[in-house]
């Protein structure tokens, strides 16, 4: 467990494949996904090094039926990737609690994207899916969320380390999959599989201030 973050995010997370790839075998990650177009990109750049299992939770979403449509893109791009890349990705479904994710966010509903509300949201996920991790023995988690160009990847990772050390028993996989053309590949294989890409992050706020700058 480390308890100060790399200077350079990225050249580390190339260190960590390196060594995995070294090692000779293929250690068991958990990846927080919160859509199909993020968790493509993200798969391509890990599937040769870990045993993947992609865990949804994201009880932030607003409404139920975009929490469910984007569920549904990635369990159908799935069998897809699996085929086409000789991978056996699997897919777990947490609870969908939007009303335990309004308590956190709600006190922050007029903080600009990018700020406190956002790194809680980034807590609350990564938070879950490393207590998932722990009960379930994966030796690796990490999140797909500092593929997005509207996120710091350092604050997401900033946020990671500090939930790793409730769980030391957990790799945290410290990440900024957008570097390297990271976002670029999600955009290629959203357009070749034909996935839908949602045009607001995903709470009720952002959908909101998506809204009214589309009028
Ligand atoms: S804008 Fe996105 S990251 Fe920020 S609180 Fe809403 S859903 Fe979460």
């Amino acid at each position: 467990m480390i308890n100060k973050l790399p200077q350079n995010i990225y050249n580390a997370q190339l260190k960590e494949l390196y060594a995995i790839h070294q090692s000779g075998r293929k250690p068991r990650l958990l990846l927080h996904a919160c859509c199909g177009p993020c968790a493509s990109s993200v798969l391509v750049q890990l599937y040769d090094y870990f045993d993947i299992t992609i865990f949804y939770t994201n009880s932030n979403i607003y409404p139920a039926s975009e929490y469910t449509r984007r569920l549904a893109e990635l369990k159908a791009f799935l069998p897809h990737f699996n085929q086409d890349y000789h991978a056996n990705v699997k897919l777990i479904e947490d609870v969908y609690d939007p009303q335990a994710a309004l308590k956190i966010l709600a006190p922050h509903a007029h903080d600009k994207e990018g700020g406190q509300r956002c790194h809680l949201c980034y807590e609350m996920r990564i938070r879950k899916a490393m207590a998932y991790a722990s009960a379930h023995h994966f030796e690796y988690c990490t999140t797909v969320l500092t593929l997005s160009r509207l996120k710091n990847s350092r604050v997401i990772n900033e946020i990671a380390l500090k939930v790793s050390q409730d769980y030391p028993e957990v790799h945290y996989f410290f990440s900024d999959f957008k570097k390297n053309k990271g976002i670029d590949l999600s955009i290629d294989l959203t357009t070749l599989y034909d996935m839908y890409r949602q045009d607001y992050c995903g709470c009720v706020y952002s959908y909101h201030k998506n809204s009214e700058s589309t009028k």
